[in-house]
């Protein structure tokens, strides 16, 4: 049986930093990765469309209001490998990065493989063993106490026989599962007695049963403002929305799906922490089902009502769908004033009041009924391995000593921006980090 100082079930970007930052501490040849697929990081090399949205430059104090559940919990990690010495690590070999709008930070050969092949380069050097395609079951860890009673991990199955002192679990969450996420680590922490909290599909897409909207797909409407009514305070996103042959998609969807989402009282997981069927997925219910845009964010409804009462004496003759282009895209006139049942051609001179101010509260309004969320391409699980159970300061288990978790397993997700890699990124570190020190 081949013996490790730390084993590490997962090999994405959680796993790969602390396998490194493990072995940096402890040397050659103490700490293993084990992977389920025939590589490492297969989701890492889809991450902002091949790009690699690395992390954020907002800073970390703003960033930790993102996490409503149990925000503080990532403070410590977050300092620990914070943005700047997270891009060190592969500035260190020879890698550039740019920032762009929003504070997303990409490499300069704005590629994914850069990322991945530098943190494969690390693990060689510090002969850090790799076994893929070897997927971990729940009943091929057995964990006992040694002759000194110190924890001992054993790790056996057909592909691989080996112990270890410290455990790193960071298999992912189970969305996106082409990518080798199918929610095992969640198995294997229950088994270790951790709470898997409701697990659901994060930065998702929105279905909406609208052939017209639809029809307008490729358009973009940018700088809006997304809501959604939570009892009488108003959640809300602003950014671009693009319009899709399903319905809506674009950083401000993506971001309110996840806030919405975590309002919305449901688990994809059935009892056995198996996922549940498609069309039971299907018919997940949602908090509400009404969203709203505003295509004007930066005026009041009594502003834009003004601003077409000034407009109208000297644009008699104009027709209100030349006149809209003054606040929507051209392509989107002719929904939106559909939508209000008033005629494109109408010109603004008999334009009734009535109309006018359905136009001015619509711009600030408008209504879209989701019909579901489009869960196939959910960029990030919700829900995990509850945090409370976890010491924040190591990533230790509170239940188990010696097991740690890193990563998306873990509950906390965060928006659309390079967040969620820098939460994996800066786990990782800290998990590999303290596993490491304790054995020192
Ligand atoms: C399309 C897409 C684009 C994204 N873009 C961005 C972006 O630009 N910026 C950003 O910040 N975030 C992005 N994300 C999110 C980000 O990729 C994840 O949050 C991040 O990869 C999580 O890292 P992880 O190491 O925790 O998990 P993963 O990357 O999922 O890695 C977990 C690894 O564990 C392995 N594994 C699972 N079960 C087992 C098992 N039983 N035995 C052995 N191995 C196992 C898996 O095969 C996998 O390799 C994107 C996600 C998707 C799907």
């Amino acid at each position: 049986m081949q013996e490790y100082k730390i084993a590490i079930i997962g090999g994405g970007p959680a796993g790969m930093i602390a396998a490194i930052k493990a072995a940096e501490e402890l040397g050659p040849k103490t700490v293993c990765i084990i992977e389920k697929n025939d590589t490492l990081g297969r989701k890492l090399l889809l991450t902002g469309g091949g790009r690699c949205n690395i992390t954020n430059n907002t800073p970390i104090h703003n960033q930790l209001n993102y996490y409503n559940k149990n925000k503080n919990f990532l403070k410590h990690a977050l300092y620990t490998l914070s943005q700047d010495k997270l891009l060190a690590i592969f500035e260190n070999k020879g890698l550039e990065f740019h920032q762009e709008d929003n504070k997303r930070v990409f490499p300069d050969s704005e590629d994914a493989h850069d990322i991945l092949d530098i943190l494969e380069e690390y693990l060689e050097e510090l002969e850090v063993d790799i076994y893929t395609k070897c997927p971990i079951n729940t009943n091929d860890i057995e964990h006992e106490l040694n002759e000194k009673m110190q924890p001992v991990f054993e790790i056996q199955n057909d592909k691989l026989s080996l112990n270890a002192s410290k455990l790193i679990v960071s298999t992912g969450g189970i969305t996106y599962p082409v990518t080798g996420s199918s929610g095992d680590g969640y198995k294997i922490a229950s088994k270790m007695n951790h709470t898997i909290t409701d697990i659901k599909p994060g930065l998702v897409s929105f279905n909406v049963d609208d052939f017209l909207l639809r029809s307008l797909s490729g358009l973009s409407l940018n700088n809006v403002e997304l809501s959604f009514k939570d009892k009488k305070k108003k959640i809300s996103v602003k950014g671009d929305v693009l319009i899709s042959h399903f319905g809506l998609t674009g950083p401000a969807v993506i971001n309110l799906s996840n806030k919405l989402i975590e309002k919305s009282k449901f688990t994809i997981l059935d009892e056995n922490l198996n996922l549940k069927d498609d069309d039971e997925i299907e018919k997940l219910e949602l908090y509400t089902n009404k969203i709203s845009i505003d295509f004007t964010p930066d005026f009041t409804e009594e502003d834009i009502k003004s601003q077409i009462t000034k407009d109208t004496p000297n644009n008699g003759t104009l027709k209100i769908k030349n006149y809209m282009k003054k606040f929507l895209p051209n392509n989107f006139i002719d929904y939106f004033l559909m939508k209000l049942d008033i005629s494109p051609n109408k010109t603004m001179a008999n334009i009734t009041k009535k109309e006018k101010n359905k136009i001015s509260e619509n711009l600030k309004r408008q209504v879209i009924e989701i019909e579901s969320l489009e869960t196939n391409l959910a960029k990030v699980t919700i829900g995990g391995v509850r945090s409370k159970e976890i010491d924040s300061k190591t990533l230790q288990s509170r239940f188990v000593e010696g097991l740690y978790f890193a990563g998306e397993i873990l509950e906390i997700a965060g928006p659309t921006g390079g967040y969620n890699l820098q939460i994996a990124f800066s786990t990782g570190y800290l998990a590999g980090k303290e596993a490491a020190n304790s054995l020192k």
